[in-house]
């Protein structure tokens, strides 16, 4: 069973939007969860435009071109669009994928909040053109709500979503979900809401893949302050590993969302990275 962790240089060394530069001392921060003997060390490839286009307008793509971010931007969505195929296709278990500019804020023709490509969308849409349908769990825990992503699987009946922010509502028989997650909670109030609202939904569900969009700018201190630990992160990644193991062989992908705290980041992707890869 083998781990991957999918990580570029570019990620390090620019203030991005929101996040800052909270990467700037990755790779070798995950210390001695890099040297484990089933951890596999990617460097993330830029997605070409082609897929991007898949997802995204033709008039997104090129603002998108000309936007400082975008070598950030197509690194982090190369790295997921990799570490799903390999997941799916079996040469890995699972993933930690790193991402600076990229992710659930981004529809087909709009993004806000330092999130400027969809990386859930040209994953799914390369994987499913090799591999043949596939379903997908998506769980987002990030403080704010996942518009882009809900956009992009909107129809999508192969993929349920169940995003964690301010307000509850059901849509599309169930497989479109928001939870209220509060304006303050304690870590084990949140967990047990994971194991409520996503658990079950995601047994129903029966997914090849459970993928993750984990900010931690919910914790204590962070821009979306929720008043959780850094611990409550590494607990989660616990959890919804054996969710994983339970549902789909163990086939999960997570990939870090908001959160600048890089003191944060520092402790909590070390400890996850050790929980992917340890007891199999
Ligand atoms: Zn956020
Ligand atoms: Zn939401």
């Amino acid at each position: 069973m083998t781990t991957g962790v999918f990580f570029n240089d570019v990620f390090k060394g620019s203030q991005w939007n929101i996040i800052g530069d909270k990467f700037r001392r990755f790779p070798e921060a995950l210390g001695g969860s890099l040297s484990m003997p089933q951890v596999r060390m990617y460097a993330s490839p830029p997605v070409s435009e082609e897929l991007l286009l898949q997802i995204h307008t033709p008039r997104f793509v090129d603002d998108l071109k000309r936007a400082w971010y975008y070598d950030g931007v197509r690194c982090s969505v190369g790295g997921c669009v990799e570490a799903l195929e390999k997941i799916l296709s079996g040469e890995l278990v699972n993933a930690l994928v790193f991402n600076v500019a990229a992710g659930h804020h981004a529809e087909h023709d709009y993004s806000w909040g330092d999130t400027y490509a969809s990386c859930a969308g040209p994953a799914l849409w390369n994987a499913r053109s090799k591999l043949g349908r596939k379903r997908v769990a998506i769980l987002d825990t990030d403080a704010h709500h996942g518009n882009g992503t809900r956009d992009v699987f909107r129809d999508d009946a192969d993929v349920l979503h169940v995003c964690f922010c301010g307000s509850s509502r059901s849509e599309c028989e169930g497989l479109k979900v928001r939870v209220d997650a509060g304006w303050q909670s304690s870590d084990g109030e949140y967990l047990d809401k994971v194991r409520r609202e996503f658990i079950p939904h995601t047994r129903e569900f029966r997914p090849d893949l459970i993928l993750h969009n984990l900010g931690h700018d919910t914790c204590q201190g962070d821009y979306g302050d929720l008043g959780l630990s850094p611990e409550f992160f590494i607990d989660l990644a616990a959890e919804v590993k054996q969710c994983a193991r339970e549902v789909c062989q163990g086939r999960y992908l997570i990939v870090t969302h908001g959160g600048c705290r890089a003191d944060v980041a520092e402790y909590i992707f070390p400890a996850i990275l050790q929980i992917l890869a340890e007891g199999w």
